[in-house]
């Protein structure tokens, strides 16, 4: 199996990324090569965050389900100005994100997260690993000294890049043809719901978020849920969330079908048609996650597909 190229771990980040400052951007984009180049595959998830992204994310595990992964409110997150990125590990051959801090794909017995945080430092990051209220793995971020008040007020920093020879990424739209299961869902909900997903075989957040909308639109369409399309499994979604077991078909099974093959399940066909092959799947799932296992599509469960 060949190993993911660094252009596509870079290509995959800049997109995660957003309109993040340049000099967060060139270091990231560094930080991604040194790891590269030590044996390490590492991708960004996240990078600048609108206000409105950061009240759904303050939501969970709050207002909405979901564990607690943020303690910043809009305005109140780096991520908001542009000025932090998130960071996880993938594996061999780019298709498996990886969050477990203590792996050592390298083999060099240093945990692979802390050799990337490591690097990030090197190169001017402050990591939420070394925080000690709210400890925050993933997160790095270049705030030169400024305030979340400060920065709220308009001000911002005056960063300077340690990166000498910046990495240029060029983003192209990918009409390459991927395969694989993942893709086939991917094509699925663009065709269906105009999400406009790179078919590319991985399950990210875009994909997660495309799914959120697949849900909705069928939500509305066939129960007129009045739900907002927004990609965001909040209050209203999960109030309306209705037990799926089998015998049930329809797009809305077939969502759950997706959702689970992007988790790795074989659901034994992605046709819309709940099966015993999805519920045995399901049920293993369920087991899985620590949930009751039933074989039904209820709220827990969905929650727990949706993260
Ligand atoms: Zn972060």
């Amino acid at each position: 199996m060949a190993r993911v190229t660094l252009e596509k771990l870079l290509e995959r980040s800049v997109k995660n990324m957003g309109k993040v400052d340049s000099v967060v951007k060139e270091s990231t984009l560094e930080m991604i090569k040194r790891a590269y180049d030590k044996g390490i595959n590492v991708q960004i998830s996240a990078g600048m965050r609108t206000y409105a992204e950061q009240d759904a994310l303050y939501a969970k595990g709050r207002t909405a389900p979901g564990n607690i992964v943020t303690k910043a409110r809009a305005g109140h997150s780096n991520h908001n100005f542009g000025l932090a990125v998130d960071y996880f590990l993938v594996s061999h051959d780019g298709n498996v994100g990886h969050w477990d801090i203590t792996r050592d794909m390298n083999a060099n017995d240093v945990a692979d997260w802390l050799e990337v945080a490591n690097i990030a430092k090197s190169l001017g990051f402050e990591w939420g690993g070394d925080w000690k209220s709210f400890v925050d793995y993933p997160h790095l971020q270049m705030v030169g000294g400024l305030s979340t008040a400060q920065l709220r007020a308009g001000k911002r920093p005056n960063l300077v890049s340690k990166v000498k020879n910046p990495i240029k990424v060029v983003t192209k739209p990918t009409h390459k043809k991927v395969s694989g299961p993942v893709a086939d869902y991917q094509k699925w909900l663009n065709k269906n719901y105009s999400v406009d997903l790179d078919v590319d075989n991985i399950y990210g957040p875009l994909t997660n978020k495309a799914a959120i909308k697949a849900y909705q639109v069928e939500m509305n369409k066939q129960y007129g849920a009045h739900l907002k399309v927004d990609g965001i499994y909040g209050h209203d979604s999960r109030n309306t969330t209705l037990n799926v077991k089998r015998g049930a078909r329809g797009n809305i099974t077939r969502i759950i079908q997706g959702l689970l093959i992007c988790k790795g399940y074989d659901v034994k066909g992605f046709d819309g048609i709940f099966g015993a092959g999805l519920e045995a799947a399901v049920k293993r799932f369920q087991k899985a996650n620590g949930l009751y296992v039933d074989g039904i599509v209820g709220v827990n469960t969905f929650v727990a597909l949706l993260k």
